[in-house]
């Protein structure tokens, strides 16, 4: 496999400061997948609209992002952020694009995915309150240090492009969240194409595509487990 289409642009003299971009490990490869940029979906759950004060049937996708170092990968703890509170899991489903552009038809859009991954949206939901009540910008709230911890990438020729089955989220061995990809409201070639004709989409992206009912709060000691049907499950122990 060629990794070329895989990489985030590099310098090509390392400079003083040079770094490493966050990187998903390929499964069933030794190969690594480079992160460039991370949108996320808001709402796209109805059950978790609502749940959240919303009525679904009203509202267009909306996106936000995480910065790219925020990734957690897999095998690493979840360090419980300072000046919260009240930090939520969100268990998604995450796409990661091989190619990009503007204004991507839906037909198309598909076509720009290398694979898909299973991931957290990590939220000071104290803050994105606080956010939302005062007309402030999210990132407080949803781009902080280790806010997308991720599972290993699975190529789209091993899994294809899942549109159903059971995703799911446990704390410690409880069950907390439960849906199924099904319950998008927007679907994955959908929201590649909105979200093109906001921002010029580019290999290394992410899409964390939205959250079903039961977000909740972690504490220290809690190990986070998850999944979606037919992906590696994912762990991330709370520190
Ligand atoms: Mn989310």
């Amino acid at each position: 496999m060629t990794t070329s289409h895989m990489k985030a642009p590099k310098p090509t003299v390392a400079g003083p400061n040079a770094f490493s971009p966050a990187a998903l490990p390929i499964w069933g490869t030794a190969e690594t997948f480079d992160v460039h940029r991370i949108y996320c979906v808001g709402r796209n759950y109805a059950d978790h609209a609502i749940e959240m004060g919303h009525d679904p049937s009203k509202e267009p996708p909306f996106f936000f992002q995480k910065n790219p170092d925020n990734i957690v990968p897999p095998g690493n703890p979840f360090r419980y952020p300072p000046r919260s509170s009240d930090v939520h899991f969100e268990i998604e489903l995450v796409v990661a694009l091989q190619s990009g552009g503007s204004d991507i038809e839906v037909s198309s859009a598909l076509q720009h995915v290398f694979g898909y991954a299973v991931g957290l949206d990590m939220t000071r939901r104290d803050l994105q309150s606080e956010a939302k009540e005062l007309r402030r910008p999210w990132e407080v709230g949803k781009a902080f240090e280790g806010s997308a911890p991720c599972g290993p990438l699975v190529p789209t020729s091993v899994c294809g492009h899942p549109n159903r089955g059971r995703i799911w989220l446990d704390v410690d061995g409880e069950q907390r969240q439960k849906g199924d990809l099904e319950q998008m409201i927007w679907k994955t070639a959908e929201v590649i194409a909105h979200l093109s004709t906001w921002f010029t989409l580019a290999p290394g992206d992410l899409i964390f595509t939205g959250t079903p009912s039961g977000v909740g709060p972690i504490t220290r000691g809690n190990v986070m487990r998850g999944g979606v049907e037919g992906f590696p499950e994912i762990e991330f122990v709370v520190v």
